[in-house]
This record gives structure tokens, C-alpha cells and sequence, in this order.
């Protein structure tokens, strides 16, 4: 069913309004329509109505329909407008179009054709032009819109910007402290510790049992202590890329021996037996022995601390490509997979709770992580709960240092490494940064 439209009439002369209503009912157009005489009632109208097409006479008693219509249009009234044009005003069609006139017809045209047709065609074109508006003004919403969220993003990217930076300020003055304070710290421990190695000599006057058992704890605990203070002071060199290899030909099973040797007695403590089982056809090689020391000392201590019955073994054995492979295996508590990742990464221990049963900064396995990876080489790490770990480094048995060298943040590189439980297992292989210390001239 056609819909009823809504049609406003305005002229003054009746003969011409029964024109266009006889015109329209001929033609079949369903519609409501009302009719006015004068400019003035049909502003009104339209401010009041609305309509869905006027027919517009362009001579008023009171006003051309010229006024009238820019009155309506800079009143924003949105309806299509049809100006009926006497013989001999055609010629100003240009400027009532100009003005917001929807089409304009000559009242010696009027049929009941024409008038459906011009009619329909104003609808449509007027329908038309209101989606299009409609259109045009959703797309500068959305515009406006982007460029408020545009704005928004570029403020939220700064904040983000200053943040970072306050964070990265933070960090440098974290890591700043900690290498003061651990490096000041050590000055008097070492003091405490000199002096208890003193007191306990015989040449300084004898020490009852109790007082030698006292000093000793403290001589203990002071080592102890170094011990931590040296890993903070480390952890914070290698963050700050300050620390180098001191590369030199070392004996690698000497130096093996060594931190088996250093570390017995802690073994013992613990009722535990570490086995050390080398099998190098040539024992030279050229890194810093100092740090190959301290990564064995550091997996040892490990699997002494974690393990509560068993053993300890050590192994040290060739491998292809000129590399050297250095195993520690235990039968302690063992890592569950998921933590394989984690226990790599600085301050992270499995168990991170303040109550924890082992003690320790969680700073020794980033520290032979990096250290592994400046020396390009790789750790690899196999574990079962309840069962065991075994860390296994694969060192080439000379460092190439023109690669090689630490950078500040590299103690969380973790990228490249590959873990396995049984089948799991943990490898970190980076070589990172840069430093320039020359090879040794010997073959080995
Ligand atoms: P710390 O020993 O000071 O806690 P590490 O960085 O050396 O820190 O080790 C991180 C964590 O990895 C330990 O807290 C422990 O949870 C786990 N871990 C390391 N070695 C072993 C091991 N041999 N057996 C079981 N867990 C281990």
C-alpha cells in the first residue's frame, strides 16, 4: 500500500489550489493534504509540521516565494520545496534553485502526470539528498571521533614514554646502589673475615673450644656473606656491561678440581659424597678461569643446597668442534618444568616466598647464564621432580672474545633455549655484545 503523504499548498489564488489537489487525486497520489494563502501561514506551518513536499506559488500577497524559501532553508527546516512558476518568472528557476528549491514547475504545465511525477521526483531526490547529509554526517563523527582517539593514543604513548623513562632512571639507580653498596660492603667484610682467620691462629694466644667454635661461626658466616655480596656485585657489573673476561691458557681440569675441592667440605656438612670424574685428552684451554671457576661453584652449591641424600657428581669431558662439556647432576629435589625458564632469570627462585627453605639472592643462575653466554657457550638443563637436575655447559675451549662481551638488561635474554624434563630439558646458546681482547697465540 502506498504511503499517505503529507502535502502543503501555498497560494493565494483558490482556482490554482484546486489545480494542483484535482492534479494529485487524479493521479492516484494517497495524501493529507492542507492548503495556505499567504508566505507568513506557511512559514508557520513548516515550523510546526512536517510535510513530505510543498508546492509553492512564487507570487505571494505578502512575500515572492524567492524569500520565503531561503527563510525556510536558513531556518533549516529540511522539506522538498516545488515552486509553481507563473508565465514569464522561469527565468529566476536558476536562483530559486540556488536557494533551496527542490524543482520548480510552470503552472501552464500542470497535469496530473507532470504534478506525480515532479512529486515523486522531490521526494526521492529530497530523500536522497537526506541520506547523503546523513551520511556526510556520521563520517565527520567518526572522523572527529579518530582524531580525538588519535589524540588520546599520542597522549597515552607519551605518558607510556615518560614512564619508561622514570622506570629506566629507576633501574639505573637500583643497579647503581646495589653495585655501591655491595662493593662497600665488602671492604669491612673482608676485615671481619681477616680478622677472625687471625684470632683463630695459635700465635695470637689460645682460644678456649667455645671462643674458637664462636670465631669460626663468625669466620663462616662472614664468608658466607662475601660470598652474597659478590654475587649482587657481579649481577650488577654484568647489567651495567662492566664485566669482562679475563681470558688466559688455564688447565681446565685444575680449575675443576679446585671448586670440587672448595666445595667438599660443604658437601660433607650434608653427608653428601661429590664425584668428580674428568676425562680430557688435552686439559688446556683459553677463558677466564676465574669464571669458569664460579659457574661450577655456583651449580655445585646448587645441587649441594637442593640435595638432601645422594650424590654429586661432576663430570668434565671432550666434545666435537673443539668444545668442552662440564656436567653437574644431582639427586635433589629437582625443578619442574614449568620453572625451567624462570630460574634462569634474576631474583627468580621456584620458591619465592619469604619462609623458603633454601636460602640465596636467585642471582647465581642468571649470573652462569651470562656468563655461559659470554663465553659462547650453552647451558643445557634436564630435571625431574624428586629425582634430580642435571645442568650440562657446553664451552668452546677458546673463547672468541671479538664477539663477545656483556650488555646492560642481557641477564634476561632467554629466547633461544630449549628445555627438557626426562625429555625436557633448559639450552641458552646467545653470544651477545662485544669486546675486543686478543686470542692466545698457542694451538689448542
Ligand atoms: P638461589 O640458589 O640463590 O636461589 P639461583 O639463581 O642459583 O638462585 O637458582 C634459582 C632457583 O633455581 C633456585 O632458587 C631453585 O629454586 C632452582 N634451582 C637451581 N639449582 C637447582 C638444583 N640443582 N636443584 C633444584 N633446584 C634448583
Amino acid at each position: 500500500m502506498e504511503e499517505t503523504l503529507k502535502i502543503l499548498v501555498v497560494d493565494d489564488d483558490e482556482v490554482d489550489r484546486m489545480a494542483v489537489r484535482r492534479a494529485l487525486t487524479k493521479a492516484g497520489v494517497q495524501m493529507d493534504l492542507s492548503e495556505v494563502e499567504e508566505g507568513g501561514d506557511a512559514f508557520f506551518a513548516l515550523s510546526t509540521t512536517t510535510y513530505d513536499c510543498v508546492f509553492l506559488d512564487y507570487r505571494l500577497p505578502d512575500q515572492d516565494g524567492l524569500t520565503l524559501i531561503q527563510q525556510i532553508r536558513s531556518s533549516e527546516i529540511k522539506v522538498p520545496l516545488v515552486v509553481l512558476t507563473g508565465q514569464g518568472d522561469e527565468r529566476i528557476a536558476v536562483e530559486l534553485m540556488k536557494a533551496g528549491a527542490t524543482d520548480y514547475l510552470s503552472k501552464s504545465r500542470i497535469s496530473s502526470e507532470v504534478l506525480a511525477h515532479v512529486l515523486r521526483n522531490a521526494i526521492r531526490i529530497y530523500r536522497a539528498e537526506m541520506q547523503v547529509a546523513f551520511a556526510n554526517q556520521q563520517l565527520r563523527e567518526s572522523h572527529e571521533q579518530l582524531i580525538y582517539k588519535n589524540k588520546e593514543l599520542e597522549r597515552q604513548q607519551q605518558h607510556i614514554q615518560v614512564q619508561n623513562f622514570k622506570l629506566l632512571e629507576a633501574s639505573r639507580l637500583k643497579s647503581h646502589f646495589l653495585a655501591t653498596m655491595s662493593h662497600e660492603l665488602r671492604t669491612p667484610m673482608n676485615a671481619i673475615i681477616g680478622f677472625s682467620q687471625i684470632l683463630l691462629r695459635p700465635k695470637f694466644g689460645q682460644l678456649t673450644h667455645q671462643q674458637a667454635d664462636m670465631v669460626e661461626r663468625i669466620l663462616n658466616n662472614g664468608k658466607h656473606l662475601l660470598m652474597l655480596l659478590n654475587e649482587v656485585l657481579d649481577f650488577s657489573k654484568l647489567e651495567a656491561g662492566r664485566l669482562d673476561l679475563k681470558p688466559e691458557i688455564f688447565d681446565i681440569s685444575k680449575v675443576v678440581d679446585a671448586a670440587v675441592e672448595e666445595m667438599h667440605s660443604v658437601g660433607e656438612a650434608k653427608n653428601l659424597s661429590l664425584l668428580l670424574q674428568t676425562d680430557l685428552q688435552n686439559p688446556l684451554g683459553f677463558n677466564d678461569p676465574m669464571r669458569v671457576k664460579q659457574i661450577l661453584i655456583n651449580l655445585l652449591s646448587n645441587a649441594i643446597k637442593f640435595t638432601e641424600s645422594g650424590e654429586i657428581w661432576v663430570e668434565v669431558k671432550e666434545l666435537p668442534a673443539n668444545k668442552v662439556g662440564i656436567i653437574v647432576r644431582d639427586t635433589g629435589i629437582g625443578i619442574a618444568p614449568r620453572d625451567f625458564k624462570q630460574i634462569f632469570e634474576a631474583f627468580r627462585q621456584v620458591d619465592q616466598s619469604i619462609t623458603r627453605k633454601y636460602p640465596g639472592t636467585g642471582l647465581g643462575l642468571a649470573i652462569v647464564d651470562s656468563l655461559v653466554k659470554m663465553m659462547g657457550g650453552k647451558i643445557f638443563l634436564e630435571s625431574q621432580l624428586g629425582v634430580g637436575s642435571m645442568f650440562r655447559i657446553e664451552l668452546p675451549r677458546q673463547v672468541t672474545l671479538s664477539t663477545v662481551a656483556i650488555e646492560a638488561g642481557n641477564l634476561h635474554l632467554d629466547n633461544d633455549r630449549v628445555f627438557y624434563s626426562g625429555q625436557n630439558s633448559h639450552q641458552s646458546s646467545a653470544s651477545v655484545g662485544k669486546a675486543s681482547i686478543v686470542s692466545p697465540k698457542f694451538k689448542l
